[in-house]
């Protein structure tokens, strides 16, 4: 993710991103509307249970990425209600083009896991729903779990 689109989720949210998040926001700018829709839902559901920003026990972000074309978030002092928010963000995630955030579908591209609209799939990349049909049929292929 550029550097303005990190900032801009730094800026409005800063009790959750206080803690300097190691190698950034690592995924594509295609995902910032829902980092900012998850951001506001987790800190809103914070306010609800009592837990201002300025709290020590208010949750925080301690790493954000992109992992096989899902979006993984870790923080700390989460609630169970705050990991439904980003099992939500996630299901969404995985059908959102990284690149522009129109809706997308997982594609493998030199052996990376990304989704892509149909615009921006790069030359060459498969879907990955394509991959596991042709890794069910030849079971040399190791396949994960959410694919199936
Ligand atoms: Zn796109």
């Amino acid at each position: 993710m550029d550097i303005a689109s990190q900032n801009l989720i730094i800026k409005r949210f800063p009790a959750l991103y206080r803690k300097r998040l190691p190698f950034g926001f690592e995924c594509g700018n295609g995902w910032l509307d829902i980092l900012l829709d998850l951001s506001e839902k987790i800190e809103k559901t914070a306010i609800v249970i009592g837990i201002s920003t300025d709290s020590e026990k208010h949750p925080y972000a301690v790493q954000v990425k992109s992992k096989f074309a899902v979006l993984s978030f870790h923080g700390e002092n989460l609630t169970e209600e705050m990991q439904t928010l980003i099992n939500e963000a996630s299901d969404i995630s995985c059908q959102t083009c990284e690149i522009c955030g129109a809706p997308g579908r997982i594609r493998i591209h030199n052996k990376w896991y990304t989704v892509y609209c149909d615009q921006h799939a790069p030359n060459g990349s498969i879907l990955a729903s394509e991959r596991l049909s042709a890794a069910k049929n030849d079971n040399r292929e190791r396949v994960y779990q959410r694919f199936s």
